[in-house]
C-alpha cells in the first residue's frame, strides 16, 4: 500500500490495530502525525567519553553498567531521592532523581545492566553527578548500542512502543509519504525573505539531523528547526493579524472627549495622576475619538492605578450619552469597583449600577430596566454581565478587569453584538514576547510607574519552625493600628496534604490571640457573607483577615500592611506577587512574609527567591514564564495559546518577531488571502484557526 499523509498508522507495515491504538492514545493517528512527532532532543555520539574524563556542565551521553540502585528518604516525608550509580570501568557516577512520578521506573534497573545515560553533568556538593538524566537500558527492547559518530534524534518515551520501532516508522513515512510532490504552504516571498527551507526538507532533516550542525540543533537554530518553529508561530500570528484587521474594519462610536470636563474630574481626585497614568489616559482618549474600535490592553503592576484611568474613560463616554460595561472576575472586586465608581461618578450626575449573579431577582430586573433604558451609564459586574438579558441602550465602551481570567469568547459576548470600544486591564504584567502572541491583536499601554509615596514592601521568607516570631511581629503591627492578611492555600483540611487550612487556623488563632479581631474569608462562603467580612475589614473592625486566595486579585485596603502567606511553596509566582500586592497600598511600611514548609522543590525555592529579590511585576513575569513555560503561564484554554510542539516563546523571540511581521504583511497585502500563491496557505489556515479557537 502506498502511504499518504492521511494514512492511518495502524495500516503501516508491522503496526496493526493493537499498536495503532497505542499510537492513537498519544495523539498519533496518521502518517502526517508521525512526521510531526519531533525529537525532543539530540544526542551527539561524539561526546560519549569515559566517566573519568567528564567535566561539569557537559551535556553527554555514555554507556555504562549499573552498580547499584538505592533510594534515600527525604527528611521525614514520603518522598525519596533515587540514586542509580553507574560505572564504565574508568570511574563511577551517580544518576539522581529528586522527585519522581513513579517508583516502578527505577525498579527496572538492576546491577550489571548496561544503560545509556544522557544528560548534563552537574557539580554538586563537591562531586560530579547527573540529575534527572535520561536513562535507558541498552539492548533487547531498549535502545541500540551505538558508537558511531552521529547526531541521534531522541524521542519522548512512547512505551510500550519500542524506540527502535518508532524511529523506523518515522523513516518509512519520510521516504514514502514525503516523496509526494507537495506545494509548500508558505509562499515563496515569505520563505525568501526569512530564509526558510521548505517544510518537506525540514521534516526530513528534523528526523535525520546533520552532525556538522550539532551545535545548531542543540540551540534550536538549525534550518530545519527554524522553519518548523517559524511555521508554528506564523499560524498564531496570522490568526492575530486577521482578527485585528476584522476588528479595525468595524465602526465604533467615535466621541469627542470633553477636556474641560475631564480636567475638572481630575482636579477633584484625592491624588495626582502619575505621568504614566496620564500617558495611558491620553492613549485611550486618542483611541475612543476614532471610528475604528479601540482594542487596547492596559497593563500595569498591582497598585499602579489602572482603575481610575478606566473610570475616567467611562466618564467621558457618559458625558456624550454612551454606556460603559465594566466586568470584574470576582464579586468582591466588582463591588469594590462599584464603590469607587460611585464615589467618582455619581456626584457628576452619572448613574452607576452593579450586576452580580447573587442579586435578588426583583432587584436585578429593576437594574436591567435601567440599563436598557439608558438611565444608568456605567454598569459594573461579574460575568453576569455576559448574559443575554443584560441589554444596553447604547454601549460605547467595554472594560474588562484582570483579563487573564476571562476567555476570548466571554470577551466577545460582552460586546453584545455591538462594536464598542474595548479596554482590557491586567495586573499580571505579561512579558513582551507573550503579549505579542496572546494579546497580539491588542494595542498595549503600560503603566510603568507607581503612585508617589508608596513605601517599598519588605519581603522575607521564613520556615514554619520560626512561626512564633512571625506571630509576635503580627501582634506588634496590630498594636500599631495596622491590619494584616494571612493566606492559606486550601479551603478545607485535606488528608493528603497536611496543610493547615484557613478554617481551622482561624479558630486556633482566635483562641491564641483573644485580643486580636480575626475575620475569615474563603471561596465557599456565600457572597453576602464575603461582603460582610470584607466590609468589616475595610472598616478595621476585622484586624486580621484569614483567607484563601480569594483575596488574590484587586482587593484594596490601604491600612493593611502585613501579608503572611502560609505554605508559600504551594503558590505560583504570579499568585505570590498578586497576594503581596494587597499590601503596600497606603502610607505605612509594608511587609510580606513567605512561610515555607520543608522539603522544598527546586522550583519552589527559586520562586521564593524571585519574590524576595524584586517587587517588579515585569521581572517576576519573566521569571514565571521561564519557570513554567508559556502554556501554563496564562492557562492554555483561556489564553487561546496553542501548545507548541517546538516553539518556545522565551527562546524564539527573534523568530516570533519575524513570523509576526510576515503574518501582518500578508494580511496587509492580501486581506482575504485570494491570490493564487496563498491558496495552500488559506486552506490550511482554516483548519489551524479551528484549533486555535477551540
Ligand atoms: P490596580 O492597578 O492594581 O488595579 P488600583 O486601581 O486598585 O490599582 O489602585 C490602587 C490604589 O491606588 C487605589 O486605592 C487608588 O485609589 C490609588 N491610586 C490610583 N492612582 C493613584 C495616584 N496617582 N496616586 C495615589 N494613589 C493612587
Ligand atoms: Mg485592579
Amino acid at each position: 500500500m502506498k502511504l499518504e499523509l492521511n494514512t492511518d498508522i495502524q495500516y503501516m507495515k508491522g503496526v496493526g490495530p493493537k499498536l495503532g491504538q497505542v499510537f492513537r492514545k498519544r495523539g498519533l493517528n496518521t502518517v502526517e502525525d508521525l512526521l510531526h512527532f519531533y525529537p525532543r532532543a539530540y544526542e551527539d555520539r561524539r561526546a560519549a567519553r569515559s566517566i573519568a574524563s567528564l567535566e561539569a556542565n557537559q551535556i553527554v551521553s555514555l554507556e555504562a553498567f549499573v552498580v547499584g540502585v538505592r533510594s534515600i528518604p527525604l527528611g521525614n516525608t514520603r518522598r525519596k531521592i533515587y540514586d542509580i550509580v553507574v560505572t564504565d570501568g574508568t570511574a563511577s557516577i551517580s544518576c539522581k532523581y529528586f522527585r519522581t512520578p513513579y517508583r516502578g521506573y527505577f525498579e527496572r534497573f538492576q546491577t550489571n545492566q548496561k544503560v545509556r545515560v544522557s544528560g548534563k553533568v552537574i557539580f554538586y556538593k563537591g562531586r560530579l553527578e547527573f540529575h534527572h538524566p535520561d536513562l535507558q537500558v541498552v539492548g533487547d527492547q531498549g535502545v541500540e548500542s551505538n558508537n558511531k559518530d552521529e547526531l541521534l534524534p531522541i524521542y519522548s518515551d512512547t512505551t510500550p512502543i519500542p524506540p527502535g520501532k518508532l524511529k523506523k516508522l518515522i523513516q518509512i513515512s519520510i521516504s514514502e509519504a514525503l516523496s509526494d510532490p507537495k506545494v509548500d504552504v508558505l509562499p515563496l516571498w515569505i520563505r525568501d525573505k526569512y530564509q526558510l527551507i521548505t517544510q518537506k526538507e525540514a521534516l526530513r532533516k528534523i528526523h535525520n539531523p546533520e552532525i556538522d550542525l550539532a551545535k545548531a540543533y542543540f540551540e534550536f537554530q538549525s534550518p530545519a528547526q527554524k522553519r518548523l518553529i517559524f511555521e508554528e508561530l506564523f499560524w498564531v500570528e496570522l490568526n492575530m493579524a486577521k482578527s485585528r484587521a476584522g476588528i479595525k474594519s468595524e465602526q465604533a462610536p467615535a466621541i469627542v472627549a470633553d477636556k474641560d470636563f475631564l480636567g475638572s474630574i481630575i482636579k477633584g481626585l484625592a491624588f495626582e495622576l502619575t505621568q504614566a497614568q496620564r500617558r495611558v489616559l491620553d492613549e485611550v482618549i486618542a483611541d475612543i475619538e476614532k471610528t475604528q474600535p479601540m482594542h487596547r490592553l492596559v497593563q500595569g503592576d498591582v497598585g499602579s492605578g489602572k482603575t481610575v484611568v478606566a473610570l475616567l474613560a467611562a466618564a467621558l463616554m457618559a458625558k456624550v450619552g454612551l454606556q460603559t460595561a465594566l466586568m470584574a472576575p470576582t464579586e468582591i472586586l466588582a463591588e469594590q469597583h462599584f464603590k469607587n465608581a460611585s464615589k467618582l461618578l455619581v456626584p457628576l450626575g452619572i448613574g452607576v449600577n452593579l450586576m452580580t449573579g447573587s442579586m435578588k431577582k426583583k432587584q436585578a430586573e429593576l437594574e436591567l430596566e435601567k440599563i436598557q433604558s439608558g438611565e444608568v451609564a456605567v454598569v459594573i459586574g461579574t460575568h453576569a454581565l455576559i448574559e443575554e438579558k443584560v441589554a444596553f441602550k447604547n454601549l460605547g465602551l467595554v472594560i474588562v478587569d484582570e483579563q487573564h481570567r476571562f476567555g476570548v469568547e466571554q470577551r466577545n459576548k460582552l460586546k453584545k453584538g455591538q462594536h464598542p470600544h474595548f479596554l482590557v486591564m491586567t495586573a499580571t504584567p505579561i512579558p513582551r514576547t507573550l503579549a505579542m502572541t496572546v494579546y497580539g491583536d491588542l494595542d498595549v499601554s503600560t503603566i510603568n510607574e507607581m503612585p508617589a509615596g508608596r513605601m517599598p514592601i519588605v519581603t522575607r521568607k521564613v520556615f514554619t519552625s520560626k512561626k512564633d516570631k512571625v506571630y509576635s511581629f503580627l501582634e506588634d503591627q496590630i498594636q500599631k493600628g495596622r491590619q494584616a492578611y494571612i493566606v492559606y492555600p486550601l479551603v478545607e483540611e485535606s488528608e493528603k496534604m497536611d496543610l493547615k487550612d484557613a478554617v481551622s487556623e482561624f479558630e486556633r488563632l482566635q483562641q491564641e490571640f483573644p485580643k486580636i479581631k480575626f475575620g475569615l474569608l474563603h471561596g465557599k462562603m456565600k457572597p453576602v457573607e464575603k461582603d460582610e467580612v470584607m466590609q468589616r475589614f475595610r472598616d478595621n473592625e476585622v484586624q486580621v483577615l484569614i483567607s484563601t486566595t480569594v483575596v488574590e486579585v484587586g482587593v484594596d485596603v490601604p491600612n493593611a500592611n502585613l501579608m503572611i502567606i502560609e505554605h508559600a511553596e504551594r503558590f505560583g509566582l504570579s499568585q505570590l506577587h498578586q497576594l503581596r500586592g494587597r499590601v503596600g497600598r497606603g502610607q505605612h511600611k509594608s511587609y510580606c512574609v513567605l512561610v515555607l514548609g520543608f522539603a522544598l522543590s527546586e522550583v519552589a525555592k527559586k520562586r521564593a527567591e524571585v519574590i524576595e529579590s524584586t517587587t517588579d511585576g515585569f521581572k517576576i513575569a519573566d521569571a514565571d514564564l521561564e519557570l513554567r513555560g508559556p502554556g501554563e503561564f496564562l492557562g492554555r484554554k483561556q489564553s487561546g495559546l496553542p501548545g507548541f510542539k517546538m516553539a518556545n516563546l522565551v527562546r524564539d523571540i527573534e523568530l516570533l518577531k519575524q513570523a509576526r511581521e510576515a503574518a501582518f504583511d500578508l494580511v496587509d497585502k492580501d486581506p482575504q488571502l485570494e491570490k493564487p500563491e496563498h491558496q495552500a496557505l488559506k486552506s490550511l489556515f482554516k483548519e489551524k484557526s479551528k484549533e486555535l479557537v477551540g
